[in-house]
């Protein structure tokens, strides 16, 4: 096994070799391949896992280029999962990528079954229950992320240990959307960087908190808040997966908020 390569992070106290074998086992599926999820894609890759599994039904626009730092002027017009999945296995072929330029909907929630974590690189409400769903359902822990304007977001959600997005989110509705309200071009990055941080964490059982974290790239601030488990969530109390029926099949972006 090519150890070698990861010589600086298993030098460190909390990786060592076996941490580092023990990633080295583990599949992550990435749900969006924009700014947060390829960024975060790359990182995973140079980490060291087993798997990557990737899917986004976007193709690669000029005016992703000033934040998506996965792709170049020769991606435009291509897919980014297919496009990203092509980079990672130049960067790092020792982890194996699978990829799918379809919309992460219902049908697809089986794959959340196959991996060890998700996450979740999306920009709308409607995946993030749909992933909620599914990581509960199959007890499969994922992690939140948000980048829009001067502002991102993450969270752990950890089936049967913290809250999960449907305690603190009851229907999707509608969000900024970079086209409009912008983003600034190192949010996404910062975002992935923690976001990965805590992946890594969790993949390695290291002790996890449910809180949000809001960081401000602009004044450097960072907040974190405290979201309890809701003990009347439809999701992880109830355990009704309603964005896993078939109404959220096949739904391209029609209906996503
Ligand atoms: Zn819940």
């Amino acid at each position: 096994m090519e150890m070698i390569r990861y010589s600086r992070q298993i030098v460190l106290k909390y990786i060592g070799e076996d941490n580092q074998r023990k990633l080295l086992e583990k599949s992550i599926l990435i749900v969006g391949l924009g700014g947060t999820g390829s960024t975060a894609a790359e990182m995973f890759s140079r980490l060291g896992v087993k798997k990557l599994i990737l899917v986004d039904r976007d193709k690669i626009e000029i005016t992703n280029l000033h934040r998506q730092i996965l792709y170049g002027m020769d991606d435009l017009k291509k897919y980014k999962a297919e496009t990203a999945a092509e980079k990672l296995r130049k960067i790092n072929p020792g982890v194996q990528v699978e990829f799918y330029n379809e919309t992460f909907d219902s049908s697809m929630a089986w794959l959340v079954n196959s991996v060890d974590l998700v996450f979740d690189g999306t920009d709308n409400m409607t995946t993030r229950f749909i992933i909620n769903d599914a990581c509960d359902k199959y007890g499969k822990p994922w992690v939140f992320t948000s980048a829009i304007e001067m502002y991102g977001e993450f969270k752990a959600v950890i089936p049967g240990k913290t809250s999960c997005y449907a305690c603190f989110n009851s229907e999707p509705t509608e969000l900024p959307a970079c086209e409009v309200s912008g983003v600034l071009n190192t949010v996404p990055t910062i975002i992935a960087s923690y976001g990965v941080n805590l992946a890594m964490k969790i993949l390695l059982d290291y002790k996890i908190d449910g809180s949000i974290y809001f960081i401000d790239a602009f004044s450097f601030e960072i907040n974190r808040i405290d979201i309890e488990r809701n003990n009347k969530c439809r999701c992880c109390h109830e355990k009704d997966y309603k964005y896993l029926g078939k109404e959220y099949s096949g739904i391209g972006k029609s209906i996503l908020l």
